[in-house]
């Protein structure tokens, strides 16, 4: 039963549409409904036909029971005749349409709908066609009703019960409401169907507006992806490169250092420690340009990471560093969260390597470790009780090589929280510090609970 009404269904919307993109205009809505229309009145005209035509039956009324019977069977071809235009099926429509409210205004006078008809008429076809096809309507229906009152007049319809009931003027009288009728709704309707069709071709243009900007944005998204991905590749590579003639300069260095510290001065002696200092510092910032470039390129898998174990994991790292300081590292029951563990490995041993390092004097650092779940991520924060960061460096200590302090004071190469960055945004989040000066700092950064 199902796939018969579907097979019905398809058939009718196959001949009375036209395949005019979605929502591209109000025509495709006019024969949207059109078809709806057929579709519907089919089965629904039984409902109305059965009766009819029993009743004229009954009543003698062959000439209603034939247009009855016309009107279903024009319907009938409307929907299902192959090769006929859309355009030419809705004027046969409603050609029977008005065929059997004249019918019905003749030979049922004012106890049928003859007239209703003329008026649903005259909205169907404002709805469906064009405009000026409803203005024609109007004058179509003023000329049936002018036409009858003549006739009515002239006395030249026999013997019905709509010449039973009216006199010219009477006719006139209630004839012209239809007509009235029928100016208001063409003359109103239409209104509603401008705002509509130039709402329709608003929506469109923005529509394709948006569907350039889109495409231009993933077009700026890509290259943007693969400058980045160049970049990475080049300093992947420059840093691998500047590896080997730094070995070498360490090595003869070395051997310098070896073969002639006998015979060497104390200002030469003095020389060679400043360069293989200096060696070794480049040495490490090479490395950590090396992990920069690498975080997030071979550390791709994603898994389930147990955030207490990581930690254990970092405590173990970092175990001689807190003996020797008199180190806490606190934290309390830690959530299991979708990241690549080695990375989110990398972004904690940083952050509590800083937490260690970055120490007031004679005050033994206290490090607190707190996760938070929220609607589409996870928050952890890394708190100290350090020498703290004045506001003006917030943003800058997260670009690559940036240091506030020099290597004497405190080691390092300013890359740990540059790497850090580029793996929490490779984990959809953000990573920011708060600090009030000399009074520690926090570290927040969230990881999205979206990462693939
Ligand atoms: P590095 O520690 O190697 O210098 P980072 O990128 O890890 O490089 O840090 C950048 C700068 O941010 C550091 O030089 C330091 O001045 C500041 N910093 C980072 N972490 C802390 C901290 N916990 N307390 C105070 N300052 C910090």
């Amino acid at each position: 039963m199902k796939s018969i009404w579907k097979r019905y269904v398809n058939r009718i919307y196959g001949n009375c549409t036209e395949p005019i993109q979605f929502g591209k205009s109000l025509d495709y809505w006019r024969n949207e409904l059109f078809a709806a229309t057929v579709i519907y009145i089919i089965p629904l005209s039984l409902i109305a036909v059965i009766p009819g035509v029993y009743m004229s039956y009954i009543s003698g009324l062959y000439p209603l029971l034939l247009v009855d019977v016309i009107a279903v069977g024009s319907i009938i071809g409307v929907a299902f005749i192959p090769r006929l235009s859309v355009f030419t099926r809705k004027l046969i429509f409603c050609g029977a349409l008005y065929i059997t409210s004249i019918a019905l205004l003749y030979y049922l006078g004012s106890s049928g709908p003859g007239l209703l008809y003329l008026l649903a008429l005259t909205i169907f076809i404002i709805l469906c066609l064009e405009i000026k096809y409803a203005q024609a309507a109007v004058i179509l229906n003023a000329l049936i009703c002018t036409l009858i009152g003549l006739a009515l007049h002239f006395d030249t319809l026999g013997q019905s019960p709509l010449t039973s009931e009216y006199e010219f003027d009477t006719w006139i009288a209630v004839s012209s409401n239809l007509v009235f009728l029928s100016a208001v709704a063409v003359f109103l309707l239409p209104k509603l169907f401008g705002g509509l069709q130039s709402t329709i071709e608003e929506h469109e243009k923005l529509e394709t507006k948006l569907e350039k900007n889109q495409e231009r944005l993933e077009d700026s998204i890509k290259q943007l992806y693969n400058k980045n991905k160049e970049l990475e590749d080049f300093s992947y590579t420059v840093s691998h490169d500047l590896k080997e003639p730094l070995r070498m300069i360490r090595s003869f260095l070395e051997l310098l250092k070896k073969k002639y510290d006998g015979k060497l001065d104390k200002k030469a002696r003095e020389y060679i420690y400043f360069a293989t200092d200096g060696a070794q510092r480049l040495n490490t910032m090479i490395d950590d340009l090396l992990e920069y470039s690498r975080a997030g390129r071979v550390y791709t898998e994603i898994d389930e990471v147990d955030m207490n174990d990581l930690m254990e994991g970092i405590k173990m790292q970092f175990a001689g560093d807190i003996h020797a300081k008199k180190a806490k590292l606190r934290y309390n029951s830690l959530p299991t969260i979708r990241a690549s563990s080695v990375s989110i490995n990398t972004v904690f041993r940083n952050l509590v390597n800083n937490a260690l390092k970055y120490h007031r004097p004679e005050i033994p650092p206290v490090i607190e470790i707190t996760a938070e779940e929220r609607n589409s991520d996870w928050l952890f924060t890394v708190q100290d009780n350090g020498i703290g960061i004045k506001a003006e460096y917030f943003d800058q200590i997260f670009s690559m090589f940036r240091r506030l302090h020099n290597s004497e004071d405190y080691p390092g190469s300013g890359m740990g929280l540059a790497i850090c960055k580029k793996i929490v945004e490779q984990h959809g989040g953000d990573i920011w510090v708060e600090s009030e000066d000399e009074n520690g700092c926090k570290f927040c950064f969230t990881i999205s609970k979206e990462v693939h």
